[in-house]
């Protein structure tokens, strides 16, 4: 088991980032008002996530650890219905067996906590610690054990960008949650919940500067509903990140989906300018199949056209609506 959780590793867990978006999934999926991540040497030397949601007792906490027992995925047909973000219940065993990995975790109002320990795969120590709010994972000398895989890292600085793009893109999805994140005891990124106002998560996330351009975008036709935010053709960022598109809350990367949105920007403005774009497409689960890629950043859409063909025209109409 040690051997084919380091195998599923090797699929879910590419650099630390990957661990800081598994993680805090997790701590969105169990209902956290705030999910706080602190990294030590870019998320390879330690990653903490601690969160206030509503926590495990110590059956569950065993077993969390153990490959495929706790997943939501029951049948095939789940598949294309499920709602949380995980389903594979193999995150955690993966990421236990390639770092030094430490969970504690306590039900609400529960006497007692539980904190389990594993050392790169090996079995699970379970006992009683002090009850705790919600649960904190840490997560230590990540891919300690699998050389190979450690060779592959960046510098640093690197892996410290992708860590907190991880965080940016699940924050931006989830206004209603708060998160902070801290490098080497630094404040990164700090956003409070913003449930009012969407805008104020695209600032923290995007820079304050992009806040007095955003318009909103909202279009709703055949069963496909895109919402979100652009900014002023006028306003670019420095780093050129600037489309994010989530489908049904989660963060995908789809060609079709970004030639719509350069589509529309170019069509309303002759200089090609790197449009800064926070979009919302929601369509019926079954309309998607979201189990394409292992980190669930691409799908494929049972109607990609009809999905372009609405965003496109989301885009257009607030470009010309809009004040500029
Ligand atoms: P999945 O998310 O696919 O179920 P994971 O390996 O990511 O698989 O997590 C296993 C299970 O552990 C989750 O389904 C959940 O029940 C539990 N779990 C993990 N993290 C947390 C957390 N932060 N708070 C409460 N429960 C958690
Ligand atoms: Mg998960």
């Amino acid at each position: 088991d040690v051997l084919i959780n380091k195998i599923a590793a090797g699929e879910v867990v590419e650099r630390p980032a990957s661990v800081v978006k598994e993680l805090v999934e997790n701590s969105i999926d169990a209902g956290s008002r705030t999910v706080r991540v602190a990294l030590e040497k870019g998320g390879l030397g330690r990653i903490t996530i601690s969160d206030d949601g509503h926590g495990m007792g110590m059956e569950d906490a065993r077993l969390c650890l153990e490959r495929h027992a706790t997943s939501k995925l029951r049948e095939l047909d789940d598949l294309f219905t499920i709602n949380t973000k995980g389903f594979r219940g193999e995150a955690l065993p993966a990421i236990a067996s390639v770092s030094r990995f430490t969970l504690h975790t306590a039900e609400p109002g529960a006497q007692v906590g539980t904190k389990v320990v594993v050392e790169g795969g090996s079995e699970a120590l379970v006992e009683e610690a002090p009850p705790r709010v919600g649960t904190v994972i840490s997560v230590e000398d990540l891919f300690y054990n699998t050389p190979a895989r450690r060779k592959f890292m960046r510098r640093e600085s690197t892996e410290l960008q992708h860590a907190e793009e991880a965080v940016i893109r699940l924050a931006l999805a989830h206004p209603d949650v708060a998160f902070f994140v801290e490098h080497g005891g630094q404040q990164l990124f700090t956003s409070p919940a913003s449930p009012g106002d969407p805008r104020e998560r695209i600032a923290a996330a995007l820079g304050p500067g992009v806040h007095p351009h955003l318009v909103p975008v909202e279009e709703r036709r055949l069963g496909v509903s895109v919402t979100g935010h652009i900014a002023s053709p006028e306003y670019t960022l420095p780093n050129a990140r600037g489309i994010y598109t989530f489908v049904n809350r989660r963060y995908i990367r789809d060609r079709g989906l970004n030639s719509a949105i350069q589509r529309a920007f170019q069509e309303f403005l002759a200089a090609g300018r790197q449009p800064v774009v926070v979009l919302f497409i929601d369509v019926d689960p079954r309309a998607v199949d979201v189990n394409v890629h292992p980190q669930k950043q691409e799908v494929r859409f049972a109607d990609g056209k009809g999905v372009g063909d609405t965003v496109h025209a989301a885009i257009s109409r607030a470009l010309r609506a809009a004040p500029w």
